[in-house]
């Protein structure tokens, strides 16, 4: 590194923790600027939320959860059920069963989260950018946290022209250039806001960046074309069936296996669809079958054309396992997305014709 690097390197951090001492996004998990670090509890929680959706979309499912379980020794003894419930609409629910999980090993370690990125990272389901977060933000400690709002203000900030993922190691490599010794976890959560509220995806708003007198893309005037896409692959296209068997005001939920797709979490019946396979398209039971309609889901690795067949039946118990469920509480089951979609879309038929 130059001597020339070291001063722009640091003159990056102090203009953007000015920016960030008079701009900081107030938000339930943070401590304003300058005030004592915020519960490492509540970092942990929001963190592994804003992994997948948006600030907006995880405050009142931030507020929830911290009203329903205070603390981390109230997470850990809750109900298995109920937090999956909770999270439902959050996406990944592997995350809800991997946040039980930290929760239940930090409870039986005494309660308190560790105060190093390396312990942090020894917790179950604590990757590298949440340990680097948590003991930034919650610790002081000074450890690189590179989100994809971090990627794209680094990508752009040297205009990398190395294609994602592939840029991975030297946008890590950068970062933690610029990452000041003191205040790391400001300069984490200035890094997040700039990129969230300035430096967006699309219409970064250069001209009210405090880095655009050091920022490469901006000086070559093509913000937008960094970070460098990769070619895009096609996501494979799934279709599967569902059921909706009624009975008496009262629908037949089913609860998922504990692993794979949608684990855990009460479902419509289904013929066994996955990411790797269409479903077998086999009715579970003899009756009258009758379409509703389809509905269709992207996951990550593929996308879902579900359709979904209604029927009425007489049995009191259609299948080996499951639980009768009031369609008028449907909404309170806690079905995660696509299983809500589907029973919006069979309760929009309105009375099954017998
Ligand atoms: Fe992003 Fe523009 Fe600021 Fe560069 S000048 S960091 S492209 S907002």
């Amino acid at each position: 590194m130059r001597a020339s690097d070291v001063t722009l390197y640091d003159d990056f951090a102090a203009v953007l923790l000015g920016w960030y001492d008079v701009h900081a996004r107030d938000l339930p998990w943070r401590a304003r600027p300058g005030d004592p670090p915020p519960d490492p509890y509540r970092v942990w929680l929001s963190e592994v939320m804003l992994q997948q959706t948006t600030v907006a979309a995880v405050v009142p499912y931030f507020r929830r959860f911290t009203h329903a379980w205070p603390s981390v020794a109230d997470l850990a003894a809750a109900d298995d059920g109920e937090v999956m419930a909770a999270w439902a609409g959050l996406g990944y629910y592997a995350r809800a069963r991997n946040l039980l999980a930290c929760a239940r090993a930090v409870a039986e370690g005494g309660g308190a989260f560790p105060d190093s990125e390396g312990a942090l990272r020894q917790l179950p389901g604590l990757g590298a950018y949440t340990a680097a977060a948590v003991a930034a933000i919650a610790f002081g400690q000074r450890a690189v946290v590179v989100d994809a709002n971090v990627e794209r203000v680094v990508s752009r900030l040297f205009a990398l022209a190395q294609p994602l993922p592939g840029a991975r190691p030297a946008i890590r490599r950068l970062a933690d250039r610029i990452t000041p010794e003191a205040r790391a976890g400001d300069f984490a959560q200035a890094m997040m806001d700039l990129g969230a509220t300035v430096c967006t995806a699309r219409s970064p708003r250069c001209g009210a960046c405090p880095l655009s007198r050091q920022c490469a893309a901006f000086a070559a005037g093509s913000p937008e074309a960094f970070p460098v896409k990769p070619a895009r692959k096609a996501k494979p296209a799934r279709t599967g069936t569902a059921f909706w068997i009624e009975h008496d005001g009262a629908v037949w939920l089913v609860r998922r296996a504990g692993r794979g797709m949608l684990g855990g979490m009460r479902a419509l019946p289904d013929d066994g669809w996955s990411a790797r396979c269409d479903g077998a398209g086999m009715v579970p039971l003899a009756a009258d079958w009758q379409r509703a309609g389809q509905v269709s889901h992207v996951f990550t690795h593929f996308s879902l054309a579900l359709d979904v067949l209604r029927a009425k039946v007489t049995a009191a118990q259609p299948l080996a396992e499951g639980e009768w469920w009031p369609i008028e509480r449907i909404e309170e089951a806690g079905l995660p997305t696509l299983f809500a979609k589907a029973a919006r879309l069979a309760c929009a038929q309105g009375d099954i014709v017998t």
